[in-house]
């Protein structure tokens, strides 16, 4: 069945692309098209940056009160969740994640609406003890325009937690999905609207990101961009958005490291270390995508390793028995396909997985099974290049140095873990990782209370808790005079 989803939302107003042109968008788990979805135009951005910019200066908007900013973002909230298993099957049938996944994915967006709502009544700002009978204090204003450029791999997500801080902050926002993935975005923004935002405070332009991300990261009325997406984009993105000094946060791609030492607890760390790579397919920014294994505990490691992955149920994320689900488009599988390919070109040697899989109903969906390489070279591609799918790769390690030295020994800095049973070891080197996001322990849980972000060419800023709600606002100092009498400098 082909859902209608050809609409733009612009200055609360449900609209068609200018162009009248729509794109396909498509059921991974079988290829099929689910829904035409309107090709913004560079018009229809600019467009809606101008409706952004008007309930920013004159709409009222800038001027909004946090508690009734805090009550629509409450709203928001209660109307995901009232919907949320359609949101749910939404997203598994759009992106192909298992709905064990989505459904998770649909309580965070709730949560990221609750906990902006609760953050922007709270106290903020300083005041300072200064010198000449002045009260100087700061305040946090919002930016502005927040342009928000987000990816596929969460959809709801990504866009809620952009949504959510920038709104509550204060600001007015265009956003721009993912092209593959826009169909929950397209729910969430009639659930803004029912919320009752004013108009132009928050719209949606769906389409290509070379026409309408282009816009947004050029466009000088936007005051502010926030992107996740390849590091490559947010380059470019970067370089655009430079011509009129736009504030910019970049939540960018990665390579992270899993650090296994021989005296983890054995049957934790594989459980994690599956976990680290294979969830959400290995469409993870932070995915344990480089497991470091402690040489005592290689080869018995690696055998219960690849045992287990042998055994993930890989189909479509509809089937309550799928434990993985294919890869988000045919383009993107081929690419996956080929690092493995170049994986065995480079000399790696492949432990299991490295196949598309077509058999049991699965020949036209985008699945690849779930891949191992060991590998003993630091500068393979597949080492050091994002994949972005499910293909780990395996190094051997003798001590905690050389750990250390592998693990930061690529152009990421997004995530990485630590297992080990002994804490002191574990701190220290968590506390060498280069990179934003950590775990000891554990791999992949991470909360909308705590930053997140990438060191490194991983990205610029963070983006959750209190860090992502600053990431919103500007910081302005007010001095007030508390003699108020001229100040004598020149002679009368
Ligand atoms: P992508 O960079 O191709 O696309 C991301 C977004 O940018 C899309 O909406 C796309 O349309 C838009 N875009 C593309 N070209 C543009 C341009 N020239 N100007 C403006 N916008 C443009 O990335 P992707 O393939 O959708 O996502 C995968 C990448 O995202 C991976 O590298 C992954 O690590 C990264 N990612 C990072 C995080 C994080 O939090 N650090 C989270 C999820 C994904």
């Amino acid at each position: 069945m082909t859902v209608k989803a050809n609409r733009l939302f612009i200055n609360g107003e449900w609209v068609d692309s200018s162009s009248g042109e729509t794109f396909e968008v498509r059921n991974p788990a079988n290829g099929e098209v689910i829904a035409l979805a309107a090709k913004g135009t560079r018009e229809d951005a600019q467009r809606a940056i101008k409706a952004a910019r008007f309930a920013f200066d004159e709409g009222g908007w800038g001027d909004s009160k946090a508690r009734d900013r805090a009550e629509l973002l409450w709203k928001v909230a209660d109307l995901i969740e009232a919907r949320a298993e359609e949101f749910a099957q939404t997203d598994t049938r759009n992106n192909g994640k298992p709905l064990r996944e989505s459904r998770y994915d649909v309580s965070d967006a709730v949560n990221q609406f609750r906990y902006y709502a609760g953050l922007c009544t709270k106290p903020q700002g300083q005041t300072y003890d200064v010198p000449d009978d002045i009260s100087a204090m700061v305040v946090r204003e919002p930016i502005g325009v927040v342009g928000a450029i987000t990816c596929w791999n969460y959809p709801l997500v990504m866009n809620a937690q952009k949504i959510a801080p920038a709104l509550a902050a204060g600001n007015t926002l265009v956003l721009k999905p993912a092209d593959l993935t826009p169909l929950s975005t397209i729910m969430l923004f009639e659930c803004l609207e029912q919320a009752g935002f004013p108009p132009g405070v928050a719209n949606l332009v769906t389409g290509p990101g070379s026409v309408v991300g282009d816009e947004i990261s050029r466009n000088e009325l936007v005051d502010k961009v926030a992107f996740t997406g390849g590091t490559e984009t947010g380059i470019t993105i970067m370089k655009n958005a430079a011509d009129t000094v736009k504030k910019l946060s970049l939540e960018l791609g990665g390579k992270s490291p899993n650090i296994v030492f021989a005296d983890a607890d054995f049957e934790t760390a594989v459980d994690y270390a599956l976990f680290a790579i294979f969830a959400n397919q290995g469409e993870v920014c932070s995915a344990g995508s480089r497991l470091l294994l402690q040489e005592e505990i290689y080869e018995p490691f690696l055998a219960r390793l690849v045992e287990r992955a042998q055994k993930i149920v890989v189909g479509d994320g509809a089937d309550p028995e799928t434990e993985m689900g294919p890869l988000i488009s045919k383009e993107h599988m081929e690419r996956v396909l080929a690092y493995i390919q170049l994986g065995r070109d480079e000399g790696a040697q492949l432990l299991c997985g490295g196949n598309r899989l077509t058999d049991r109903g699965r020949g036209n969906g985008y699945f690849v099974e779930p891949t191992i390489f060991a590998v003993d070279r630091q500068d393979l591609r597949i080492v050091q290049e994002e994949i972005f799918g499910p293909v780990l790769v395996v190094q051997k390690f003798t001590t905690e140095q050389e750990a250390i030295r592998l693990a930061n020994s690529t152009r990421y800095g997004l995530a990485g873990g630590v297992f080990t049973n002994d804490g002191a070891k574990a701190q220290r080197v968590i506390r060498k990782l280069r990179a934003g996001i950590t775990w000891i322990n554990t791999y992949h849980p991470t909360f909308n209370e705590a930053p997140w972000g990438g060191y490194k060419m991983s990205g610029i800023g963070r983006e959750l808790g209190t860090y992502g709600y600053e990431a919103y606002t500007e910081v302005k100092q007010i001095n007030v005079n508390l003699q108020v009498q001229p100040i004598g400098w020149f002679r009368e």
